[in-house]
């Protein structure tokens, strides 16, 4: 569904993405994990259409992307949870879920289709329910990433790229918001996600590649990345638990 192909991409004169190539398969999770300023919200970015590659290409669904505006990337069915959350805070939960059919309006979708997105929504993450007239910016962090993630499936993507979901959210909530993301992943949905927190990443997905200054260095399964002295050793830790929903 989705492939890199000699990715570059940097700030100026900040070379960041130094030839990146991986792919991501219908139906799969993927997870990037990294160091922080490793170049995983560049990547992302890239992909959502807010930095032009200097290199390389991008397909997504069999059509090659690189140098699309985000709007287009969006309505071609990739659609990213950015780091940081960055939902409407003045907005109420409600309205924030609404804006994120705005691509869904501009294919002429139905009214009947929107609430139908915001119903699944609802039903993955029942506080956004509870909360519908709730000012945004007055959630909790991991409430906001809930948002995030719900406002980001009400565009009905086909690829959902997360950026770093446990960032900032109580070691509880990160836990409901991966079994959120592992019942997303059972029900079809194609997940390209990056972490610093390689525990949460691994434990849903089926892949991963570990991305070090820009490049990748290692590639896998969970399971060979899990079982890896160097993975274990930089970013577990200890023993990992897996999620399966
Ligand atoms: P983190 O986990 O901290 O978000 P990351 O792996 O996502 O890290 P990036 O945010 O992609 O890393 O940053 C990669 C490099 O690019 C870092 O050296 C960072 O300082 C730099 N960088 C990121 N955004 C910009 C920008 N807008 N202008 C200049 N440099 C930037």
């Amino acid at each position: 569904m989705l492939r890199l192909a000699n990715l570059e991409a940097g700030y100026g004169p900040l070379r960041v993405l130094k030839g990146v190539s991986l792919h991501v398969s219908q139906g799969e999770a993927v997870a990037i994990i990294g160091a922080n300023g490793a170049g995983k919200t560049t990547l992302l970015k890239t992909v959502a259409g807010v930095i032009r590659p200097r290199a390389g290409k991008v397909s997504f669904d069999k059509h090659e992307i690189q140098g699309r505006a985000p709007e287009s990337v969006v309505e071609s069915g990739c659609s990213l949870v950015p780091e940081g959350r960055h939902v409407f805070p003045t907005l109420t939960v409600k309205d924030n879920l609404i804006l994120g059919a705005y691509a869904l309006r501009r294919r002429k979708r139905s009214a009947a289709e929107v609430t139908a997105s915001l119903e699944e929504v609802h039903s993955l993450f029942p506080i956004l329910q509870e909360r519908h007239s709730q000012i945004a910016g007055t959630l909790s962090g991991g409430q906001q990433q809930m948002l995030a993630i719900g406002r980001a499936l009400m565009s009905r993507p086909k690829l959902l790229m997360m950026d770093e979901p446990s960032l900032g959210v109580a070691p509880m909530v990160v836990r409901d918001i991966y079994q959120a993301v592992a019942r997303l992943k059972r029900n079809g949905l194609t997940i390209l996600l990056v972490e610093q927190n390689a525990r949460a990443a691994l434990a849903v997905a089926d892949r991963g590649y570990v991305i070090e200054t820009g490049q990748i260095v290692l590639e896998g399964t969970t399971q060979e990345l899990a079982d890896n002295q160097e993975v274990q050793r930089a970013y577990l830790g200890k023993e990992y638990e897996r999620i399966d929903e």
